[in-house]
């Protein structure tokens, strides 16, 4: 018999809805640009309150840290219209983030890969 992919059950997983944008582009690693495009990301930095982000694609933003921004929005609702071919995001990982859950009252608080120890200044 045929193993088939499509058997395979990805596993949800849950998210808060209050992470910031930073937290869940660098655990999710996924940018939907405004026209409406996903793409992968191959660098997310925290810089004060910007984040700077460059796509496999060799696009690079600078966008603010908001839970409320646009992306941070279509990051929750997984909005996007097609995804970057030159970014080659991969199927597992459009699987993913289909099964990917934000909710308010259950799921993890992402813990950033480095932690803020107070405002360099
Ligand atoms: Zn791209």
């Amino acid at each position: 018999m045929l193993e088939n992919a499509n058997t395979k059950r990805t596993a949800k997983r849950y998210y808060r809805k209050k992470n910031d944008l930073f937290s869940l582009l660098e655990k999710m690693k996924l940018w939907p640009s405004r026209s409406g495009r996903l793409h992968g990301l191959k660098s997310v930095e925290l810089r004060g309150e910007a984040v700077l982000l460059t796509t496999h694609c060799g696009e690079t933003y600078a966008v603010r840290n908001s839970r409320n921004s646009r992306a941070a929005r279509w990051l929750r609702n997984k909005y996007y219209a097609s995804a970057c071919g030159r970014c080659a995001v991969p199927d597992w990982k459009l699987a993913k983030y289909g099964q990917t859950v934000f909710s308010r009252g259950h799921g993890a608080f992402l813990k950033r890969g480095q932690r803020e120890d107070g405002n360099a200044a």
